[in-house]
């Protein structure tokens, strides 16, 4: 139910919530039922038939950058109902387990307070959910159950690789392939599906806002109100008056740039707190052999796992290859035009503390000034390697770095120890327990695989956890 901000004034609330993407809505979805839940979202509401008609997504921040920040590199978010669900891609592989033991097993970055066998049972349920399509990667990933719906059909380059290797699956996506919405029919526009066959919170609203949850728009959470040690509220700015909101619970889930901005603002302070700021390293690259092409059942059909997990990790980064339905890279000769693939290699970071968000007259500024020496390497590797992967290869180009993943990660890390990590395992703060900060941001490590399924079900594990 959306209400005004007088009437939200005008309640007493439970749990508050900033934000009302993925984090946001997994985390009320996880709550106990009597819980009375006032989401405030910075942006508007928009319709997805609105935001396809005017062939733009609402609310793209344009950060301001430090000082040491490269221009080349980019940070992506959407201010508006639904955040980045709006015009994320879609693709929703698990984290594998040895992703949450890095610095046990590999004596890299830190290890998870959690494992995957805890997180397990929400992927499940998140993946259901989301009506996702997948199969064939259960020596990767266990899982407790089938993935919802059969994944998409191969491209020509998929199906061959798999003849040669087990490392390589059926890309688990959000793009439906049977379930409530209509089916993927490859088009490759995903940044605003026409038809609406990708997972959004638009599309899947009524999942969350159940009776006793209320959304107020266009209201900022500015600052948390923290008095004796405890959050009793938040300051929130709407058409330029700044309103007191109280309740007994706070959980910030605006995402790795806000979040810290908030804490930051509320005077909370943390030696790791907007510090780590991290995504992945991407670049594409074309791969020409007799024998492939594209011809799948959507925009992005494989994933190779060949050079992810393993030894090497001690050295240097983990890589993922994605394997590209779009047929916007032909090859020149007439007849041969589609025997190419389309790849991204994908590297894990190892986050940097001095790469951060700080505020400067109360705002956020993004301050990074390169990737880890891990994930360079592990870049070069993963170049060097790929063309072995394939059989028969006739050309092998090299097209320029990705300006972003779009994944900002890192900037409140969880973790055991209080003294090195804003929050637990639950994504409760160590320091006051009754603020939650959900999302990526949590991240201890950059992980190779993409993001939201992870952060999704580990909020839905920390609504579930609340009592
Ligand atoms: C083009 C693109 C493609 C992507 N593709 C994939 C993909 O294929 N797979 C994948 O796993 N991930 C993908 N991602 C990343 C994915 O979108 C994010 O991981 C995910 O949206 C994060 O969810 P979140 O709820 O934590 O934050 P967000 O989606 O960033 O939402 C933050 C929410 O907080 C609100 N907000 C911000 N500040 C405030 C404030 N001060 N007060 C109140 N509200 C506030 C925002 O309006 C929004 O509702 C993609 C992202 C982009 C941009
Ligand atoms: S490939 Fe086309 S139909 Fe499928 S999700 Fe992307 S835009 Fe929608």
């Amino acid at each position: 139910m959306m209400i005004s901000v007088e009437q939200a004034k005008a309640e007493a609330w439970d749990v508050i919530v900033a934000g009302t993407s993925f984090s946001a809505m997994y985390f009320v979805l996880g709550l106990p039922s009597d819980l009375r839940v006032l989401m405030i979202e910075k942006g508007g509401f928009e319709d997805h038939a609105d935001q396809v008609f005017e062939r733009r997504i609402p609310g793209r921040e344009d950060f301001r950058l430090g000082d040491r920040h490269p221009d080349t590199k980019e940070w992506v978010a959407h201010t508006t109902f639904g955040g980045n669900s709006n015009c994320w891609t879609g693709n929703v592989p698990r984290f594998m387990p040895n992703d949450f033991q890095m610095k046990t097993l590999y004596g890299q970055g830190e290890d998870w307070p959690l494992s995957y066998d805890d997180l397990e049972p929400y992927y499940a349920r998140v993946e259901a959910a989301m009506e996702v399509a997948g199969g064939g990667s259960e020596h990767l990933f266990p899982r407790s159950t089938p993935y919802p719906f059969p994944p998409h059909a191969p491209t020509r380059t998929d199906d061959l690789l798999r003849q040669h290797s087990d490392g390589w699956i059926p890309l688990p996506t959000a793009r439906s392939n049977g379930g409530s919405r209509a089916t993927c029919c490859a088009t490759g526009l995903c940044h605003l599906c026409p038809i609406d066959a990708k997972y959004s919170i638009l599309n899947d609203q009524d999942r969350f806002l159940r009776d006793g949850v209320a959304v107020v728009l266009n209201t900022e959470v500015r600052q948390v109100i923290v008095e004796g040690g405890k959050a009793t509220g938040i300051i929130a700015r709407s058409a330029g008056r700044d309103i007191t909101f109280k309740a007994g619970h706070v959980a910030l889930a605006a995402n790795g740039v806000f979040n810290p901005a908030i804490l930051l603002r509320s005077g909370i302070e943390h030696p790791a707190l907007g510090r780590y700021l991290n995504e992945q390293y991407g670049a594409h690259r074309l791969v020409d052999a007799p024998g492939l092409g594209y011809f799948g059942g959507t925009s992005y059909t494989g994933l190779g796992f060949d050079l992810y997990d393993g030894p090497h990790r001690k050295d240097y980064a983990a890589a993922l290859i994605e394997i590209i339905n779009v047929p916007a890279q032909l090859r020149p000769e007439i007849g041969r035009w589609g025997e190419r693939a389309f790849t991204k290699i994908i590297v894990e970071d190892l986050p940097l503390e001095h790469n951060r968000v700080y505020l400067d007259d109360d705002e956020p500024v993004l301050d990074w000034s390169g990737f880890s020496d891990y994930a360079i390497k592990g870049m070069k590797a993963a170049t060097d390697a790929l063309p072995d992967l394939f059989p028969d290869v006739e050309d092998y180009i090299l097209l320029e770095d990705a300006r972003s993943e779009a994944h900002i990660q890192g900037t409140h890390r969880m973790g055991n120890d209080p003294e090195r990590f804003v929050t637990d395992g639950y994504q409760r703060m160590h320091s006051i327990p009754n603020i939650h900060v959900l999302g990526s941001g949590g991240f201890p490590t950059s992980v190779t695989a993409n993001p939201t399924l992870t952060l999704a079900a580990l909020a839905l594990r920390a609504g579930e956890a609340m009592t």
